[in-house]
Formats: structure tokens, sequence, C-alpha cells
């Protein structure tokens, strides 16, 4: 972990990458797995089960990230209880290794962690980071969601090795996985991230309002996003939502695709859909929103984050 700096700056952003970030960090006996991005859970806010729902799916935000070896889950909603079912099928009795990296902890980012099953197997090793947005500690927090009366096993009593780190720097490695960190506009301290792994690099902005077009801000995100090949991203509203909503520290899609087009993206997933939004509603602004590129003859390649699909680094023909 480098602790070589510190902040609590909300208009911070790890700045870009050096060329050996990119990369990872030799030793390697033999080359790993293509990096693979798989969704547990898109929807914002609150689980939305029901026949309407079943093609995006009604899990909150949980995706998973393979790449270079290491397994990395990019927050903790109800999704990440489906994760677990799979993990342990995988691993079996076999000791599983994987980091849960946090943006922020309201509760569609966190209520899968105590329904999550590889804790509760002592082989286990979980290590957690995030920051804290209460000023009680990352830990307290976390704990706080499984104490009597809301759950009946506390978090310090589950079998597995659960480390929680509260995060101090903007950058850090998983790994080889570089990772950089951004604060979002949403309500407390909340975060995106960039992981750079060996076959490109992956962007996580679940919760996040984008700064006007003028402000300093929006440049800084610019800069931070700058040829990402997966950018997941919050586009919750459309314009006319948007306009009711100003504030509540959440996406505008028309903003969102303007923003990966600026920053020349390669392919952005619709994430963190509206708890009011049926199938039908996301596949219209899916629709919207590629028209959107063409109309600017963009090359971006847009989708609505879906539940269940994976999606593999690099696009077909890179590697
Ligand atoms: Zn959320
Ligand atoms: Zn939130």
């Amino acid at each position: 972990m480098n602790a070589s700096s510190k902040s609590d700056d909300k208009s911070r952003c790890a700045s870009r990458p050096s060329a050996a970030g990119k990369r990872p960090v030799p030793g390697a006996a033999r080359a790993p797995a293509p990096t693979r991005v798989k969704f547990w859970g898109v929807r914002g806010s609150i689980p939305t089960p029901g026949p309407t729902t079943v093609k995006y799916g009604g899990n909150t935000s949980c995706v998973e990230v393979r790449a270079d070896g290491q397994i990395i889950v990019l927050d903790a909603g109800t999704g990440l209880r489906l994760l677990g079912l799979e993990l342990v099928a995988e691993f079996d009795a076999q000791p599983l290794e994987l980091t849960l990296l946090l943006t922020h902890t309201h509760w569609d980012h966190i209520q899968g962690l105590p329904f999550f099953l590889p804790v509760y197997k002592p082989q286990n090793h979980l290590r957690i980071l995030g920051y804290d947005g209460a000023r009680h500690g990352l830990e307290v927090v976390l704990a706080g969601q499984m104490e009597s009366p809301f759950f009946p096993i506390g978090l310090r009593e589950v079998p597995a090795n659960v480390r929680i780190e509260e995060l101090k720097t903007m950058s850090f490695n998983i790994g080889p996985v570089r990772v950089h960190a951004c604060f979002a506009s949403h309500p407390g301290k909340c975060v995106g991230y960039r992981l750079f792994t060996s076959d490109g690099s992956i962007a996580f902005f679940p919760d996040n309002e984008l700064p006007r077009q003028d402000a300093s801000g929006h440049r800084k995100m610019i800069d931070f996003l700058r040829g990402t090949d997966v950018l997941i991203m919050d586009a919750q509203f459309d314009t006319r939502e948007y306009q009711q909503h100003t504030g509540w520290g959440h996406g505008c899609l028309d903003d969102v695709v303007a923003l990966a087009l600026q920053a020349e993206v390669k392919r952005l997933f619709l994430f963190h859909h509206d708890p009011n939004h049926d199938d039908a509603r996301i596949s219209q602004m899916l629709a919207h929103a590629r028209k959107l590129v063409a109309a600017r003859k963009g090359k971006l390649k847009v989708e609505a984050a879906q539940e269940g699909v994976t999606v593999k680094l690099p696009a077909p023909g890179r590697r």
C-alpha cells in the first residue's frame, strides 16, 4: 500500500498513470488469464425484483473483475450474494483470496456483505478497501449493519479472515493491478476507481453527478478517464428527470455520453439503473445514448449494464 500521499480534498483524483503503471509487475510464472468483468448487480438505490426488471436485473451495485491473477470485487450491493454462491462452487474447499473495493457505504453498495457466503468459510481471506464517509471509521460503519438487531452474526465473528483497510491514498496496488481513485460528486464521501490491468483499464463510477461542462471538475474527470477501455458509470436519469433531481448525486445520460466521447472512452456501460425504470425504459435510454454517439460520429460503444453479463478485455483483435 502506497502511503506516500494523503488527501481529504474532495476535488482530487489520482493523476494519470505512468507507462509502468499500465503493466503488471514482473515475476508471474505464466501469463494470467485475460481480464474479464462480470456484472452481478446493476441497479441503484434499492433492489427491484419482478417481471419488469428481468432483462437488466434488479440487484444493486456489484461488479467482479478478474485480472492479472486477482479477484477484485467492486462494491458489495445485493448482487454480491450471487457472486458468493458462484465463488464457493468454484473454489470449494480451496482457499479464496479476494479484494473488495467499496466506492462508498450507502446501503445499495454494502447490503450484500452479510449474505456473502465466502465470509463464512475459515479458509478464505477477504480484504475490504474503501474510504470512510461518516468519520466513524470504515470498519465501524461496515460492522454496524451486522449488529443486533439488524443481523444475527457480527462482522467480527465471521470465520473468514476479513481485513478492513481504510484508504488514505488515491492510488495503490492490488497485486499487479494499479488502482487510481477519484472523488465522485455524490452526498458524503464517494469515490470512483480506475483499474489498470495488463489488458486495458476499467473505470467504475456507480454513483456520480457530473460537474458542469465549464467547471474545473469536468476537466479533471476527462483527464482521469482518458482512453478508458471499459467505463461503468451512473446514468440514472434522462435529461427531463435530471432537471428534477439536480444535486441528488446521480448522472444524466446525455452528460455521461458526452463525457465518454470527450474522454475517448472505448466502451461505456450505463449503470445504477433507476428503481423506477423497467426493462423497456432502460432499452429506450440505451437507444437514445447510441443515437447521441452516432450523431457525433463517435466510435464509442454503449451498452446498458446487465446482470449476469461478462465483458472481456482486451476488445477482440487487440491481444
Ligand atoms: Zn447507489
Ligand atoms: Zn450512493
